[in-house]
């Protein structure tokens, strides 16, 4: 190896440090922290209808983790988002404050979001299920029937141009497959909110949770090239 290819591995090795510890920030410069966009319809605001949703989930019973749940975790963010975070279930953080993402998982996943150049609150972020499952145990198919209506209607009340699938429960919902969030991951697939409605970009990614379980230099440089596609897509 050149001295000039061991310097371009050292600093590609230090960004990308950098980049799950916060420092660092890939731009782009066409992006813009998003402007309040038009409502899709005259008589439905996102704001208002998210929250309508929100309200519903907060009284949610429609499987058995309405009973076990501390709080429902119906998401959080920008209505108008142009990106929306998809990940598996609350955890125990989470369930205490009724808010996605807030434990170490959170924290990885803010530093991701500060490294594209946003802000939580440029961001929508939710979960496939809205409550925790007891000990953090893998989301039961029947729990994902319950609940995954009002996650199709978040992503049809935002309509973000991308959406990441964070992990492999979120992607094999949203993409109805049972492949390997190995191999779905690191390029553009399609969601449909609606059959007549234009595809939305998904790209999923792994966990950060499972980042942190597996903090290897092969698996963060993967999200961080995740990441780098979709602000290329935006
Ligand atoms: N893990 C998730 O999938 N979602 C959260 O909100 C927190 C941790």
């Amino acid at each position: 190896m050149s001295e000039t290819d061991v310097k371009k591995v050292n600093d590609q090795h230090m960004e990308m440090d950098n980049f799950f510890t916060g420092g660092f920030t890939i731009r782009n410069p066409d992006s813009q922290t998003s402007p309040p966009g038009p409502c899709d319809t005259e008589t439905s605001d996102p704001a208002v209808e998210l929250e309508k949703i929100a309200d519903e989930l907060r009284k949610c019973c429609k499987c058995g983790l309405g009973e076990t749940r501390t709080n429902a975790v119906p998401g959080e963010g920008n209505p108008n988002a142009r990106i929306v975070f998809v990940g598996e279930a609350p955890g125990a953080d989470e369930d205490a404050q009724g808010r996605p993402f807030v434990g170490r998982a959170g924290k990885l996943l803010d530093n991701i979001i500060a490294a594209c150049d946003l802000q939580r609150t440029d961001v929508f972020i939710c979960n496939i299920l809205k409550c925790r499952p007891p000990g953090n145990r893998d989301p039961r198919p029947e729990e994902i029937i319950s609940c995954l209506p009002y996650l199709q209607k978040q992503l049809e009340l935002i309509n973000p141009e991308v959406i990441i699938a964070l992990g492999a429960h979120a992607a094999r919902t949203l993409l109805k497959t049972k492949q390997p969030i190995g191999q779905l991951r690191g390029r553009f697939h399609e969601y449909y909110t609606s059959e007549t409605a234009t595809p939305i970009k998904l790209m999923p990614t792994y966990h950060p949770a499972y980042l942190l379980r597996n903090y290897s230099h092969d698996n963060r440089k993967k999200v961080w090239e995740d990441m780098k596609k979709v602000l290329a897509e935006l």
